[in-house]
Order: structure tokens, then sequence, then C-alpha cells
């Protein structure tokens, strides 16, 4: 079911990592064009997003944003209408993943060297009937630097920054709406940090936030929330880092 958030941002719910670890996909209303940030982790998941935008009435995106390669928020871009866009770096990863194997072996292989992690492959497992049907592209554009769309009453800035989660960050920055879209930017790194923050990621990101100017943060995993309530928790997030100290 789709929400809305302004006049101009909707958004469909996801699904928590017990189950199919479906990101929230938002949608930004043009007078002329539209946006989508994140493709969804299948098929499945983007036809379920379309089912949930003509019900409400909106035509389908004419471009699709992906925040970073991670295949909650990318397995989906096959099925993606319009144009589809991601970072250089994540299409780098993307077109890595397009060449994996999806048999048990390949699966463990992954897991043992680390390329893959176990929380995604039980996710897969349960979004996918089976591995055969995955299919993994990149992005058609790369974006290497900064981007602003204008879909008329209304612009996307993309941005190009790495974040404590991963080091191919896009963020959709919606200024008329003053609501940014950061992927899994709030989080540790499970992929290169063990799921924990490193201090000097997370102070930069913390200072690429405060600098900009908007109330709504759109996160992938949880309700859109406001920029006070994310900037002290990640400040708290940073002293555990720095200090090797749990804050309350
Ligand atoms: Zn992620
Ligand atoms: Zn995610």
């Amino acid at each position: 079911m789709l929400k809305k958030l302004t006049d101009r941002i909707f958004y469909l719910p996801g699904e928590d990592i017990t189950g199919r670890d479906r990101p929230f996909l938002y949608y930004v209303r043009g007078d002329r064009k539209s946006l989508a940030v994140d493709a969804g982790n299948s098929p499945a998941h983007v036809e379920e997003f379309y089912g949930a935008l003509r019900a409400a009435g909106l035509r389908l995106p004419d471009l699709t944003v992906v925040t970073h390669w991670h295949w909650d928020h990318s397995f989906g871009l096959s099925a993606a209408a319009g144009l589809t866009a991601a970072s250089a770096a994540a299409n780098e990863k993307l077109r890595r993943a397009a060449a994996w194997r999806w048999d048990p072996a390949s699966i463990e292989k992954r897991l043992e060297t680390g390329e893959d992690i176990e929380a995604c492959a039980a996710c897969i497992r349960r979004e996918y009937g089976g591995p055969e049907a995955i299919r993994v592209i990149p992005a058609e554009m790369e974006l290497a630097g900064e981007l602003t769309v204008d879909l008329g009453g209304v612009s996307c800035q993309i941005l190009r920054r790495d974040s404590p989660h991963s080091r191919d960050g896009l963020f959709v920055y919606i200024p008329e709406e003053k609501a940014l879209a950061v992927g899994d930017g709030e989080s540790g790194d499970y992929y290169d940090n063990g799921g924990q923050y490193d201090p000097k990621r997370l102070r930069a990101f913390i200072q690429f936030l405060s600098g900009l100017d908007y109330r709504w943060a759109l996160g992938g995993h949880g309700e859109p929330w406001e920029k006070p309530e994310e900037l002290a928790l990640l400040k708290d997030r940073l002293k555990e880092a720095e200090h090797g100290q749990v804050v309350l």
C-alpha cells in the first residue's frame, strides 16, 4: 500500500530482514516526469510497487535511481520502467554480481570469501522461488558526479557520496520538499566492516547531512524520520565508534 509523505513524495514501505528484506521504495511526482529511488530486490517487488502506483493514479517512473549496489536495492533493475541510474562504483559491483552463479556451491563460496553475506543469502532464498530466476544487470546511466533533474515543479539533486554503509552511495536531495533519500547510508558497513561504523566515514557523513537543508530523511529500511532525530542518533553512534562505549 502506497503511503503519501508530501504532495510530491510517496513510498511503498519495506519488509525487514526476518522476511524478504525489501527496502522502502520512494517516488517523486513531478508535473512532467517522475523519479523512483531504488529498484527493489526483485521483479516481483517492482511489480508490487508499480501496482501501488497505478492504484494511486500515478504514472510509472521515468527514472529510477539506485542508492547503492546491495541486492535489495538493485536486483529489481531488470524490471524497472524508464531509465535507470547508479553510481559508476555501484555499477562496477553490479557487473561483477551479474556474473555470479546461484547454485548452492557458488553461493557457499561467496559467503566464505566474504563477497556476499549470510543475511542476504537467506533473504534472497525467501524472495526468489528459485535462484535461477535471479537476473542482475547494471543501471543504464552511470554517475560519477552530481546531476540535477527537473521533474516539473520539483527537482532532484542526485549526489555522489561515500557513506558509513557502502562506498558507492547516491543520495537524492529534493529541496522543494525538504527531503533527502539516504538509502542505507545511516547504517554501518556489513560487507567491509562487520556491520560496524568507521568513525571517519561516519563523521564525514554527518558533515554531509548537516550541510543540507531538509526535514525528512528517507531511509532504506524504516519510515521517513526527521533530521534532528537522525543526526542525534548518528552522533551517538559516532561517540560509540570513537570511544568503543555504548551510548543508550
Ligand atoms: Zn545496503
Ligand atoms: Zn538495504
